[in-house]
């Protein structure tokens, strides 16, 4: 295994904006596991599949294969060779990610996938079960929240920047279901590992968390092999 960083945490902590500026800082190649399973909720939307039907969803993957790949140093997600990268970005997509991310079938199909590219290079990795399933022994792990008022604003103005019509209370409430969805599934549900660093970015810009976990990075590095 190479000198990985694992980060989880709720929806809209910041994960993939700080994992990225790691990244850059320390010449390691981040990995969003979050496309992975909006690539597999999209397919399931796509096939016009019901969500809440396990089995239909169990059906619907069977067959998919998902990967990545990297363009100009941005991680590209492909759906059976279609880069859908651009796709798997809205709001309902991130919705159903979270529905159909509870089910085995889905979560067993990315799980190896993930750790393969984990072994192949240096990684940071995002997601909700990075430090507690998928690479437990990671040097560094970090568990990333803000209070749901602040994610629900950061969302709220990048979604008026890019000039999309919304409202905020119903950002925080989709932020609320959507955290309780992915604590309390009984199949790799989120939650803070044992030696996992906390870090609230409420109060912090993203330069400040990016120098923490930074700084943390360089010191575990220091320490290990
Ligand atoms: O991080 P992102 O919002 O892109 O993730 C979409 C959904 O995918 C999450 O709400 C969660 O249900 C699921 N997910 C997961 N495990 C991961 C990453 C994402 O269950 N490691």
């Amino acid at each position: 295994m190479g000198f990985n960083i694992a980060i989880d945490g709720p929806a809209g902590a910041g994960k993939s904006t700080i994992a990225k500026r790691v990244a850059r800082e320390l010449g390691l190649i981040y990995v969003d596991t979050g496309a992975m399973y909006r690539a597999m909720a999209l397919a399931c939307l796509k096939k016009g599949v019901d969500v809440t039907d396990e089995k239909a969803v169990e059906d619907a993957v069977e067959k998919i294969v998902v990967s990545i790949s990297y363009k100009d140093g941005e991680q590209q997600i492909l759906l059976d060779q279609e880069n859908v990268t651009g796709l798997i970005r809205a709001e309902e997509v991130g919705n159903t990610a979270s529905r159909t991310s509870a089910y085995p079938a889905v979560r067993a199909k990315l799980l190896s996938l993930q750790q393969e590219l984990a072994r192949r290079a240096d990684v940071i990795m995002d997601g909700r079960d990075i430090g507690t399933c998928v690479l437990p022994d990671a040097p560094l792990k970090i568990y990333l929240t803000a209070s749901v008022e602040t994610r629900g604003m950061r969302r709220y103005q990048e979604l008026t920047e890019k000039g999309v019509p919304c409202d905020f209370r119903e950002i925080c409430r989709d932020i609320q279901e959507r955290d309780a969805r992915d604590m309390n599934r009984d199949i790799a549900p989120l939650r803070q590992d044992a030696d996992a660093v906390l870090v609230d970015s409420s109060e912090m810009t993203i330069q400040e968390v990016t120098d923490t976990i930074t700084a943390l990075a360089e010191e575990r590095r220091q320490s290990w092999k």
